[in-house]
């Protein structure tokens, strides 16, 4: 395995992350001006993925960028659940 694209994976995959927190956080406008909001005015999910795409291809990275949404909708949910 290729280190550099693992640790472009890597970073694009966390970049995805970043952007669904848990709880409130700070979201300014996306690094690549794409016209979406980035947590911190880093990349946007979007922007993470198109670059993840670019390492692993189109499917793989639009699969982990949905499945991160799922994870962090059932989180708050689970968060929701709790709190009542
Ligand atoms: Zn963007």
């Amino acid at each position: 395995m290729e280190r550099h694209k693992l640790d472009l994976a890597t970073e694009y995959c966390n970049g995805i992350l970043r952007n669904y927190p848990m709880w409130p956080s700070t979201f300014g406008p996306c690094r690549d001006m794409c016209g979406n909001s980035g947590r911190g005015s880093g990349l946007c999910a979007d922007c993470s993925e198109k670059e993840l795409a670019k390492v692993v291809g189109y499917s793989l990275a639009n699969e982990y960028h949905l499945s991160i949404q799922n994870t962090t909708r059932l989180w708050r949910e689970i968060y929701d659940k709790l709190d009542e």
